[in-house]
């Protein structure tokens, strides 16, 4: 719960607030940009919902936010129905489950409804609300983990729902040793018809992408789009292995057909095939220009 006491002066005047908290990780930003935004570091609400949609987008927010950093100052009485609104769909049966966690720094997570078995991209908080909802909407057959940071309460999902979590082997630690399918090797996996994991070392050194159905890539901390540099990124200053093979890795991609880049962190982007391959080169340019 955020803490009136704690609201910082940042924000204006009215309902919606954030508290001395933040962890300055950027969702409720991209979640809900026309309300919250950066001020001093951390977030701060600079326009008040005025809408219902407006508002229900805020309260998802505030409940995807890892740190419980955003508040209301009246107790919301339509908290439920955010919680019911929540994963939420981005396109055709891909969602975004909200409720980052703090373990993996706020990074996103995201759902894949398929007729042959649910997908959980990097683990969201074990929350009572989402694990509800992920039941209505058939469950989990496999929890992909592109690495080691944004693994959060993996294991509580996999004992829940009894699903097989995957995870590179170069990945593995004492948190995750358990894991049922461990990957090796630089050789993409295909885990089912529509399902392609591809190995990309530089970020972390076991580090994979999901590819789904040739549209969807889901990126975890390799490549996210930058509003600031309105382009694709990776993260020079967050690469904990090596950015020559970064770079490399990126090459890979290039190979690749996909219209959707959905990150762990960083902003996601969407374009059709040919102009997603354009700034993949782009990136890689600059990638190659940035000691
Ligand atoms: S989601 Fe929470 S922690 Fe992240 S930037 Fe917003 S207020 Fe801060």
């Amino acid at each position: 719960m955020a803490h009136l006491q704690q609201r910082r002066s940042q924000n204006v005047s009215g309902e919606f607030y954030v508290d001395s908290t933040c962890i300055d990780c950027d969702t409720c930003r991209w979640m809900v940009p026309e309300v919250f935004h950066s001020a001093g570091g951390q977030s701060a609400v600079y326009h008040q919902p005025t809408s219902e949609i407006e508002r229900l987008r805020s309260l998802q927010a505030l409940l995807a936010c890892p740190t419980a950093s955003i508040g209301t100052v009246e107790k919301p009485k339509d908290i439920k129905e955010a919680q019911q609104s929540l994963p939420i769909l981005v396109a055709e049966n891909v969602y975004h489950c909200g409720y980052h966690a703090e373990d993996s720094y706020g990074a996103a997570s995201y759902f894949i409804q398929r007729p042959e078995g649910n997908v959980l991209v990097d683990s969201p908080r074990f929350t009572p609300p989402l694990v509800k909802r992920i039941e209505e909407m058939g469950g989990i057959r496999y929890l992909y983990l592109t690495h080691r940071d944004d693994v959060a309460d993996h294991q509580k999902y996999a004992e829940h729902f009894k699903c097989d979590r995957i995870l590179h082997s170069d990945e593995i630690n004492s948190g995750t040793r358990d894991v049922e399918i461990q990957l090796s090797g630089s050789e993409p996996f295909e885990l089912a018809p529509d399902l392609l994991i591809i190995p990309v070392p530089g970020h972390t050194k076991g580090h994979t992408v999901l590819l789904y159905n040739n549209k969807f890539l889901f990126t975890g901390d390799h490549l996210a789009w930058s509003d600031e540099l309105n382009q694709l990124i990776a993260f020079r200053r967050a690469c904990w292995y090596s950015w020559t093979e970064l770079t490399k890795s990126m090459h890979k991609l290039v190979n690749y057909s996909f219209e959707w880049v959905l990150p762990g962190h960083g902003r996601r982007y969407h374009a059709d095939a040919k102009t997603m391959n354009q700034q993949l080169q782009q990136c890689i340019n600059w990638m190659k220009s940035t000691k």
